[in-house]
């Protein structure tokens, strides 16, 4: 089997750009296609993402790329030039390759709510084309990632479609989170280089005066994928879709799914630089030492018998929350219980965690931002996670909590469905707790089943080693990629 040429190209990418799970997957996959030897893949990887002042700012050592300086990528009403800068993915040989421009990229934020926010996208997928075309580097698979990268596929069969070097080249749309679509106005193609090429933009979006980035890539990507079985086959269906099901019930023997890895060189208690108190299946004593360590973190009274429950999450719609307001008071009110929230995004969320925190000082510790450290000790430092989400393409937050020994209390959709087992006390089976109805009551009646069970604290040991001794490696998922790329490729 030859080694592929892999360009992976997203909005963001660990450590450099990360606001969830997208920048993780981006950073675990893209090391792993590129690990030399058994442990990897062994391919030709290189991972693009905009230089975000951010980044710039970040102190990060980045290099010229040879040949990729200066390049000027030409649209209707202005040419707009970039240079390539290099860094590897940290513990890796892989090459994170930045786009630097800094009329598009030099802003506060990754994403933005300014007019050119379709151009500075659209200039990514570009800048990946051009800077393929100047380096003579002919990619196997462009893996494009989300409505970001949903023009690439188009741009390269109308654009680039002269280009020889691209005779052969797949394109692959990864569809993390169906919730975001890139939708702007159809006045936005002529701005992009696109407008002779309506006929090939989505028929029903243009007579409403819009075009959508993610259904632009849905209908042109050689295929697609999400990011887990039960997500590709909700994304089908009215409930889920978005408005996209009827469109990917079209392209569905195009669309596969594959549950993201995780990354254990950076997530696993064994070995995790963030957390001062190590431990693992085999030895999970550490974990109590977490446990007081996170409280004290948090100046909430520790007592080991009374359970800490947990949120590490983007605060939105998407998450579940609002089952939270119905649920949660009454366990705050009667159980001994602690809960240790980390989060940020919708201002009624972030208020709600506030006043849970003003109304049991005691027994809620509240963190608004987004602070990686944070995440890991409270992964590690918790007894039970919470992820009520109304939908979840994948989920990442459940598989570290499984494997720091925090059983997560989730909703059965997505990849939550595919990656947590339901606890069996009879048969000592599975790793949390699931519920299927999107209501409080449902929400309400497994949290108080996990404290019926946390009474029980060997068959609750015994639950916690069986999450983690489960392994959702990419060293596991990353094959699935390469044989889906393999596939296309004939
Ligand atoms: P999503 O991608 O939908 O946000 P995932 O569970 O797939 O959800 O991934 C979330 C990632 O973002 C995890 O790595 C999680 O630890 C991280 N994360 C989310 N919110 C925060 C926060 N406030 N601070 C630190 N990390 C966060």
């Amino acid at each position: 089997m030859r080694a592929l040429r892999l360009a992976l190209v997203a909005s963001e990418c660990a450590p450099f750009a990360k606001t969830g799970g997208l920048a993780d997957v981006l950073l675990g996959l893209g090391r792993w296609l590129g690990k030399p030897g058994p442990e990897g893949g062994g391919h030709d990887v290189r991972v693009f993402l905009p230089f975000y002042k951010r980044i710039a700012a970040s102190g990060l050592a980045t290099q010229p790329v040879p040949g990729a300086q200066d390049l000027d990528v030409r649209f209707p009403q202005r040419t707009i030039r970039f240079s390539l800068r290099q860094a590897p993915l940290p513990h890796s040989r892989v090459p994170a390759w930045f786009v630097d421009c800094p009329e598009l990229y030099g802003r506060d934020g990754i994403y933005t709510e300014d007019g050119d926010e379709s151009l500075r996208f659209a200039m990514l997928c570009r800048a990946v084309l051009e800077t393929c075309q100047r380096l003579q580097w002919s990619p196997d698979v462009v893996h494009c990632n989300d409505w970001h990268t949903g023009l690439l596929p188009l741009y390269l069969r109308t654009l680039y479609a002269w280009d020889r070097l691209f005779a052969n080249t797949k394109t692959l749309l990864a569809i993390h989170n169906i919730g975001y679509q890139g939708l702007f106005a159809d006045s936005h193609l002529d701005m992009l280089g696109l407008g002779e090429q309506r006929a090939h933009v989505h028929h029903g979006d243009l007579q409403g005066g819009r075009v959508s980035f993610l259904k632009t890539g849905v209908l042109h990507a050689t295929r697609l994928c999400t990011v887990s079985r039960t997500y590709a086959r909700e994304i089908q269906t009215a409930e889920y879709g978005m408005g996209m099901e009827e469109l990917l019930r079209t392209r569905s023997q195009d669309l596969v799914g594959i549950v993201n890895g995780v990354d254990y060189g950076d997530w696993d208690p064994a070995q995790d630089p963030l957390i001062p108190h190590h431990f693992s299946a085999d030895a999970p004593h550490g974990k109590a030492k977490m446990k007081a360590a996170l409280l004290n973190r948090f100046q909430l009274p520790h007592d080991p018998r009374a359970p800490v429950f947990a949120v590490v999450s983007r605060l939105t719609a998407q998450k579940g929350f609002e089952l939270f307001a119905d649920a949660l008071p009454v366990f705050l009110q009667r159980e001994d219980m602690r809960l240790c929230v980390l989060g940020s995004g919708d201002q009624k969320h972030e208020d709600y965690f506030q006043w849970l925190r003003d109304t049991w000082p005691h027994k809620v510790g509240l963190y608004r931002g987004f602070q990686e450290e944070l995440a890991h000790w409270i992964e590690a430092g918790s007894d039970v996670f919470l992820m009520p989400s109304r939908f979840e393409p994948c989920g990442l937050n459940q598989m570290y909590s499984l494997r720091y020994g925090t059983p997560p209390i989730v909703r059965r959709t997505g990849g939550l469905a595919d990656t947590v087992e339901a606890w069996d006390p009879a048969t000592r089976r599975g790793t949390g707790f699931l519920f299927d109805e999107f209501s409080s009551q449902a929400f309400a009646g497994t949290i108080d089943w996990a404290l019926r069970n946390w009474r029980d604290q060997r068959g609750w040991q015994q639950m916690m080693q069986n999450g983690m001794r489960r392994d959702f490696s990419w060293h596991k998922q990353g094959p699935e990629y390469v044989a889906l790329y393999q596939s296309m490729l004939g």
